[in-house]
């Protein structure tokens, strides 16, 4: 494997972040991985330049692929949580190839377990990518360590298009995931403690701002 210079890919791959990123992508098509879109990530990497963030908790790692862009938009240091272990070794393994391990920490946990990790570390943004059912608790569980200032960024907040449709036409288990990410719409709105703006970008993206 040789020696990895940090922020240079990995030499005996010899591809570059692009050949890669593509390589990534394709594997997150066959088996069908939900990255982030093309304009979703635009956006989070513009985002993350106009707050100058340097510390990023992203819930949701999947195969690694919005935390190494993530991380190389702004010099970040990223800590990510995945639960599912076959996305937890895929990531690693790209995170290793691209030569990012000293930038992103992979947590392989389930978020609602994993606070114990990041206690002690201080974020200037979270990035919430994971079941959409439990965007309130990973809130609520890591905003305490959000800096004052700080911003919370939220993927597929129109839920693939599912919050303009009839509830009466969708599977139970469907109408009680609408109804959780209705529910947070509503507590980010009413959060005294944020600013929220929604964005119409990719599946729908959000940012709050802790005042
Ligand atoms: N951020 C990634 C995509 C994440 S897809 C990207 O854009 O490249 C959502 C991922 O969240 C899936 O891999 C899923 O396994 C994981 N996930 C869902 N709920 C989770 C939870 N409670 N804790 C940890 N990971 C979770
Ligand atoms: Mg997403």
């Amino acid at each position: 494997m040789g020696i990895n210079i940090s922020h240079d890919i990995d030499k005996s791959l010899n591809l570059s972040f692009n050949e890669y990123e593509m390589k990534m992508r394709d594997y997150a098509i066959e088996n069908s991985v939900p990255i982030i879109t093309d304009e979703g990530l635009r956006f989070l990497e513009d985002t993350i330049k106009k707050y100058n963030v340097k510390t990023i908790l992203e819930i949701g790692t999947a195969i690694g692929y919005s935390a190494e862009r993530i991380s190389r938009a702004n010099d970040v240091c990223v800590y990510t949580i995945e639960r599912v272990d076959s996305m937890y070794n895929e990531a690693l393994k790209n995170i290793k190839a691209l030569g990012l391990s000293d930038k992103i920490h992979v947590i392989f946990k389930d978020a609602l377990e994993a606070y114990p990790d990041v206690e002690n570390v201080m974020f200037d943004a979270l990035f919430i990518d994971a079941a959409k059912g439990q965007y309130k608790h990973f809130f609520e569980l890591y905003e305490k360590n959000l800096k004052k200032g700080g911003i919370v960024i939220c993927d597929n907040m129109s839920f693939h298009g599912f919050l303009d449709k009839d509830p009466s036409l969708m599977s139970r288990s469907l109408r009680g995931l609408v109804r959780k990410l209705r529910d947070f719409h509503d507590f980010l709105n009413n959060n005294p403690n944020y600013d929220t703006t929604y964005y119409e970008i990719g599946d729908g993206m959000s940012i709050s701002i802790k005042k």
